[in-house]
């Protein structure tokens, strides 16, 4: 396999899809080699056919507004590859959504879910609809209206969606009681459903806390503790509030939390009282991140339409908003002050240029697919809950996520320590170790 050739191939296919491409270039560079040892795969033109989705499904959503306003929107599903498990992976509402974004998202999603040691498949869906701003009733007849078309599509041991970027527990909620109602039936089709119904005890807090477990393996291999490290974070959503919540727990000092209309700088670290107002203004209110900065003029200063890389002092960064948020200045400004390691909450928010600052700075460096999988593990862990009718305990499946973070923290390094270095590079690593294990399974069941 030439990979210059392959990329400009998909390019040119693709022309439309930058993230997507982003997305395929990066693994296929980092799995040329493995791949060129076995060359039956080439015969079985196996790359190809994996990094193009199985299925893509795009339809209207059509719903009325508060106003009674007839609204049209584009919905998606993508089923990329079902080859170890049923199709399995988020759904993201937000307006900047496009087939790109969730092609990118749903082949990271196939690699991850892989990593996991789960039987998963990878997918993605979404559409450009914007839960911000919508009343309760909006959310709720919009996710009705876009489950009406997607029903039929997904199922238990078909398709799985679950939360993502805009899509928490109010709007699961929405979209499994309608499935429901649809199929007449009570299965585990989507994860991250309320705990009363099926839902799984730690799913919420599962991306974030997996994320800090997995920096705790990383810093590990340099014997470097977490107590008193100075962590940067962006985001204040789901993955970004818990990933500050076990920060603060296990000692750290979590100096930055964003959204997409700025950031705060908290020099000496959030109290618990500070943490809790963002908590609290993030989940029961929807309110902005510049309130905290408001309610504690003190100990925070805010940054309007600013990322917090270049303005905070930091040890650590995890990045744990959205797609490409980090580029190579950021990562130049971050290794300029002394960071030592970035663990990626988001998937792919570090643009190519700031990967390669942070690998030739050898800091450490986690990739999103492997760093951020705890969030798809306790999905896992949930469908496993429902098949089975049973409720494990939050302990259980604490316990269960931190082995699943070390066991995906132990592939990355069989396949990514580098020879004659101690160095481990975590990119490649996972990216040979996820694809090894779904192409194993594609050669298995012949040319589908
Ligand atoms: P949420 O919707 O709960 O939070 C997203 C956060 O990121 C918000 O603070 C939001 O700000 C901010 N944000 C979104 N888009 C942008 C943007 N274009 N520019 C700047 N800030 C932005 O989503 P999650 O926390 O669930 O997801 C965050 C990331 O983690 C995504 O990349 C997602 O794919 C990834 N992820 C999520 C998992 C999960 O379990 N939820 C699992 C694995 C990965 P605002 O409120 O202003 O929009």
């Amino acid at each position: 396999m030439k990979t210059n050739e392959f990329i400009e191939d998909l390019r040119s296919r693709f022309p439309n899809e930058p993230e997507y491409m982003q997305a395929v270039e990066e693994v296929v560079s980092t799995i040329e080699d493995v791949y060129n040892e076995y060359p039956e795969m080439e015969r079985y033109n196996l790359l190809e056919r994996l990094c193009i989705p199985d299925r893509i499904l795009t339809f209207r959503v059509s719903w009325v507004d508060d106003k009674g306003r007839v609204r049209n929107n584009t919905g998606y599903r993508v089923q990329h590859c079902n080859a170890i498990g049923p199709y399995k992976g988020g759904i993201r509402f937000h307006a900047s959504v496009n087939l790109s974004i969730l092609k990118f998202l749903a082949f990271e999603q196939t690699f991850k879910n892989s990593l996991t040691t789960l039987a998963m498949g990878g997918a993605k869906g979404g559409s450009d609809f914007s839960p911000r701003g919508k009343s309760d009733m909006e959310v709720m007849r919009f996710c009705q209206a876009f489950v009406t078309e997607l029903w039929r599509q997904i199922g238990p041991d078909t398709d799985v969606p679950a939360g993502d970027i805009g899509v928490g527990a109010r709007e699961v909620g929405y979209m499994f009681g309608y499935y429901k109602k649809m199929a007449r039936e009570f299965t585990g089709t989507f994860t991250g459903k309320g705990i009363e119904f099926g839902g799984s005890l730690i799913r919420p807090e599962a991306t974030g806390y997996g994320n800090c477990y997995f920096l705790l393996n990383m810093l590990a291999t340099r014997g470097i503790g977490i107590k008193g490290k100075r962590v940067a974070i962006s985001g204040s959503g789901n993955v970004a509030i818990y990933t500050a919540q076990k920060l603060m727990e296990l000692g750290a000092k979590v100096v930055s939390m964003s959204d997409s209309s700025g950031s705060i700088y908290v020099p000496h670290g959030l109290t618990p009282e500070q943490f809790q107002f963002i908590f609290d203004l993030k989940n029961l209110y929807r309110g902005r991140i510049s309130e905290a900065a408001d309610e504690f003029p003190e100990a925070m200063e805010y940054f309007p339409g600013e990322r917090p890389w270049k303005h905070v002092k930091c040890d650590i960064a995890m990045p744990s908003a959205t797609q490409n948020e980090l580029d190579g200045d950021d990562a130049r400004a971050l290794l300029a002050q002394g960071c030592i390691a970035v663990s990626e909450g988001a998937n792919m928010p570090s643009t190519p240029e700031a990967i390669k600052e942070f690998i030739a700075a050898r800091i450490l460096y986690a990739p999103g697919k492997a760093a951020n999988a705890g969030g798809v593990a306790v999905s896992g862990l949930e469908m496993a809950q429902n098949s089975q009718k049973l409720s494990w305990s939050a302990a259980e499946v604490d316990t269960k996520l931190r082995d699943i973070m070390a066991d995906i923290h132990s592939q990355c390094v069989k396949f990514g320590a580098e020879k004659g270095s101690d160095y481990i590079n975590y990119v490649k690593g996972a990216n040979v170790a996820g694809f090894m294990k779904v192409a194993r399974a594609m050669m298995a069941q012949g040319i589908l």
